[in-house]
């Protein structure tokens, strides 16, 4: 029988881990990782044919749901007409030109197969167009699994980070200066000392891999300002934010505007699907304009292309983003107004669509403050939820999602069964 459990100890043999991805494998919650049949809308159904209410929404990839019909004919439609040429089509061309109309600083734009590839994109064309070696990223920021950026702070701000996997050249983890988020003391420390030597200073504009944590007021505009006064360029990578909090990315919403931006999940509408674009003057160094390389078998394929345009057309017509806000609005002022009469170690972060349940009794602007969440409280958590049906992203650090598809009814129930859980 196809259980949860015999998958899982089938999966192991083959699979390093049992995973494709290691979040997947309930490490931090315990317990047995859920194996998926098919979804539809906002619900997912377990091998064991059990429904759960889907907060992951591969992690914020399907933000119309699963299976949205019209996506599906799109892709449907290509699949018949071919999926990959290794050759140019019309339909990456619609797809590039829509996303420099929709990101005002976005003038051109190449596409690629992963946010992991994006970011290493940006970071080469930063480094390639300043001809400096070291970037500056965020503690706690995810930017995909490339060497430069497997990074977190270290004991000394200008030594460097410290590796966060094996295999990771020390010398490049050395290039990789790491700042607490939000944290303009340290930012500035870096930069004046070793702003020379940056080429790119690499955040998530709101980010979305500690769980949810907003930029500070101003936070944005001091990382433009310290970008400027070092010839560094500002990469934000909105692979998380692109199209989540409203019909652009989040850098229009600041109104602060990157060198370059990476692009992902949402556009891809849950197929493998990324981007990285920006000024023009940057990005026409990249090869076969300028000698900056960069190449890609599956790269805009027609494919992907057609679920990232119907996705992008489903979401212009139909403006899903007050109601996924309203939605999250209300989410949290049931679960924080009843967590505070409780007295209860429960803080619901949410920003429009995107929350997360921080098991603390402090506001969260930093990894140092996740760390101080109960992570423990949050497995209790997390398996409460699944109990009950609702699937929440399996780890404290971590955002969960509300697609188009989740109706308010459906998300005020989820909010009761947090209270009552409490
Ligand atoms: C998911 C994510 C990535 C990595 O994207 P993949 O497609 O998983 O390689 C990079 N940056 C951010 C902000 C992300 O959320």
């Amino acid at each position: 029988m196809n259980t949860d459990q015999s998958l899982f100890e089938r999966a192991v043999n083959v699979i390093p881990g049992g995973v494709n991805s290691p979040v997947r494998a309930f490490n931090s919650v315990g317990g047995t990782p859920l194996y998926v049949k098919s979804g539809r809308g906002a619900t997912l159904r377990g091998v064991d044919d059990r429904e759960l209410l889907d907060f992951c929404c591969s992690w914020g990839a399907m933000i119309l749901g699963h299976a949205h019909d019209e996506v599906a004919e799109a892709i449907r439609e290509q699949t018949a007409l071919g999926t990959s040429f290794g050759i140019n089509t019309e339909k990456e061309v619609l797809f590039a030109e829509r996303l420099c109309a929709l990101v005002p600083f976005m003038e051109q734009v190449r596409l690629v197969n992963s946010g992991t590839e994006a970011v290493m994109t940006a970071i080469r064309i930063a480094r390639g167009v300043t001809g400096r070696r070291r970037i500056l990223k965020f503690d706690g920021c995810y930017h995909g699994h490339s060497d430069s950026v497997l990074v977190s702070a270290g004991s000394g701000l200008l030594t460097g980070g410290n590796l966060s996997s094996r295999g990771v050249p020390r010398h490049v983890a050395s290039d990789t200066f790491v700042a607490g988020y939000n944290n303009v003391s340290e930012l500035s420390e870096i930069v004046h000392e070793k702003g020379h030597e940056i080429a790119a200073i690499i955040v998530e504009p709101v980010v979305g891999n500690m769980g949810l944590v907003m930029p500070a007021p101003g936070y944005l505009e001091k990382l433009r300002h310290f970008a400027d006064c070092c010839g560094a360029l500002l990469i934000f990578d909105e692979v998380i934010s692109g199209f989540r909090f409203g019909f652009s990315a989040y850098a229009s919403i600041a109104g602060v505007k990157p060198d370059l931006i990476t692009l992902g999940k949402i556009i891809g509408g849950g197929l493998p699907l990324a981007a990285v674009g920006g000024r023009s003057v940057f990005m026409s160094d990249l090869a076969p304009g300028g000698s900056i390389y960069q190449a890609g078998t599956l790269s805009g394929n027609p494919l992907a292309v057609s679920a990232g345009l119907k996705v992008l057309e489903v979401l212009e017509r139909d403006n899903p983003y007050p109601l996924m806000a309203e939605s999250g609005d209300v989410l949290c002022d049931v679960i924080n107004s009843s967590a505070k009469a409780k007295k209860a170690n429960l803080r619901c972060a949410q920003y429009r669509g995107v929350f997360t349940l921080f098991c603390s009794n402090e506001p969260v602007r930093n990894l140092s403050d996740v760390r101080q969440c109960d992570t423990t409280a949050y497995a209790e958590l997390f398996h409460r939820m699944l109990d009950q049906g609702y699937y929440l992203p399996p780890s404290q650090f971590e955002s969960a999602f509300i697609s188009a598809a989740h109706t308010p009814d459906e998300v005020r129930k989820f909010a009761r069964a947090v209270v009552d859980a409490i």
